[in-house]
């Protein structure tokens, strides 16, 4: 079966500088890779985490997948049909396909317009002029659990949990194939959160449609994924199916993320791996293994040798030299 995206060694890179500046000081390589390598697919109705500390390259992956910033080597594909390099109109029907929510609520829906003009927006940005608009923002309004008076309010008179419902209304306006959620619960309190993921696990249960998650919060993508990649300086350190990972982590990485979540279950016997330090700058990437400068674990060989990656079973793989339980 075709997957629904499929990303191949992707590559992002931005400039830290302009041309003529890296000239006049000898910088002979002013980019850094914010996404380096990366390649994962998601299937129909598939939800994937997407996990790491900020300036992990998550959202970046993301951007790039929707044509927002440029692939610089790699492939993306939808439907089996390469998107990188398409712009204007011939990336048009595959944005269709594919509807990003992106952080912050409230903030990213303008303050001027009423929830119909958001609601209904997409359709006019994608010139669709064939439907009964104020049907279609009643049927996504009732599809997140709002009712129709909510058209004629404005983002200020929303709560951010009933702002982050308008997102998702918006998202689905298209009948997308895939959603990309970046951080779909930040800013939201604990219970409204669970609000907004019981809406997206209902709607991937009711519309079959894909989901991306990109969120630093475990709970998330412990309850609503069905595979997740942990991303550190750009790079997966490890991707498999979420139960397998969260029961049985190889990578210290993902370990360290594992404990320092809030854990649910009040009588289960946390052991806090702590993790050492910031990440490292991408402009001074760590030489080996690129998280031994942070690593409990790290021995001589991780500081000159970068691990290649290496299979847990199945879809599990991980990327270091000396996995966990092998530690010894
Ligand atoms: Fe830690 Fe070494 Fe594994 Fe890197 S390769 S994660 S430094 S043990």
């Amino acid at each position: 079966m075709t997957a629904l995206l499929e990303i191949e060694n992707l590559r992002v890179r931005f400039p830290t500088m302009g041309p003529l500046r890296a000239r006049l000081t000898g910088v002979a390589d002013p980019w850094i890779d914010a996404v380096c390598g990366v390649s994962l697919s998601i299937a129909e109705g598939e939800t994937l985490g997407l996990v790491g500390e900020s300036g992990s390259g998550k959202s970046t992956l993301a951007r790039a997948v929707m044509g927002l910033v440029p692939v610089a080597e790699g492939q993306v594909r939808v439907e089996g049909r390469r998107i990188d390099g398409l712009g204007g109109q011939a990336l048009a029907p595959f944005r269709r396909r594919m509807a990003m929510m992106f952080q912050d609520p409230v903030g990213s829906l303008s303050p001027r317009l009423t929830v119909r003009s958001l609601v209904a927006e997409p359709f006019r940005i994608h010139g669709v002029r064939d439907r009964d608009l104020d049907a279609e923002v009643r049927r996504l309004l009732g599809l997140v659990g709002l009712g129709p008076d909510f058209a004629q309010r404005f983002p200020h008179q929303l709560s951010g949990g009933q702002a982050r419902r308008v997102g998702v209304a918006r998202a689905l306006a298209l009948d997308p194939k895939l959603i990309i959620a970046d951080e779909p619960t930040a800013g939201l309190d604990v219970s409204v959160q669970g609000e907004i993921l019981n809406l997206l696990a209902r709607l991937q249960g009711e519309i079959g449609v894909a989901i991306l998650i990109i969120t630093h919060n475990l709970n998330v993508v412990r309850h609503v994924t069905d595979r997740m990649a942990i991303m550190y300086l750009g790079r997966f350190v490890e991707q498999g199916a979420t139960g397998q990972v969260f029961e049985r982590p190889h990578h210290p990485y993902t370990e360290a993320l594992l404990s320092a979540n809030p854990e649910p279950d009040p009588d289960a016997v946390l052991n806090r791996v702590e993790i050492k330090g910031e990440v490292p700058s991408l402009l001074r990437r760590p030489a080996g293994c690129e998280f031994h400068t942070r690593c409990l674990y790290a021995r001589e060989r991780c500081s000159s040798e970068a691990p290649a990656v290496s299979s847990a079973g199945g879809a599990h793989r991980y990327t270091c030299h000396f996995p966990l339980g092998e530690n010894g």
